[in-house]
């Protein structure tokens, strides 16, 4: 569909190792929708919802992309995976939700701040496009 294209354009597009949308997110100089913030991470809103629910779980750290993860960043990982479901909890995915991550262009990553997509509230596919 023609927006899956938008998003596969928008991450042929993605320069990595830039400050993104998602710092300024961070420092609250742009709105979001927070569902859930502490002083590791926050959750918000998709912009542009592929699911009836669709938010995303980030770190305060600036980690561009899984790929850029490292030992150190092991309990913050686990962090962001559980605050993730508690998410998805508060917004009563109880018959079940999909955690993604996409990283770098073959994974059509379009913001090069690493992100969990929580979405759900209805059947999901597989495989993935
Ligand atoms: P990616 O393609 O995995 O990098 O996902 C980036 C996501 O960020 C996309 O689903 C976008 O819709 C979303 N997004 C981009 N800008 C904003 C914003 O300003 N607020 C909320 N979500 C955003």
């Amino acid at each position: 569909c023609s927006a899956t294209q938008d998003e596969v354009t928008k991450a042929k597009l993605a320069q990595p190792n830039k400050p993104t949308i998602f710092s300024k997110i961070l420092d609250k100089t742009i709105p979001a929708d927070i569902l859930y913030e502490d002083e590791k991470c926050i959750a918000f809103s998709d912009v542009t919802p592929q699911a009836p629910v669709h938010f995303l779980v980030i770190p305060r750290k600036p980690i561009p992309g899984i790929s850029e993860a490292h030992q150190e960043d092991e309990q913050l990982l686990g962090h962001l995976l559980l605050v993730a479901k508690k998410v998805a909890l508060e917004k009563k995915l109880d018959n079940g939700y999909r955690l993604v991550i996409n990283n770098g262009p073959d994974g059509s990553q379009s913001v090069y701040h690493l992100h969990i997509h929580v979405l759900g509230g209805r059947q999901m596919e597989w495989p993935p496009g």
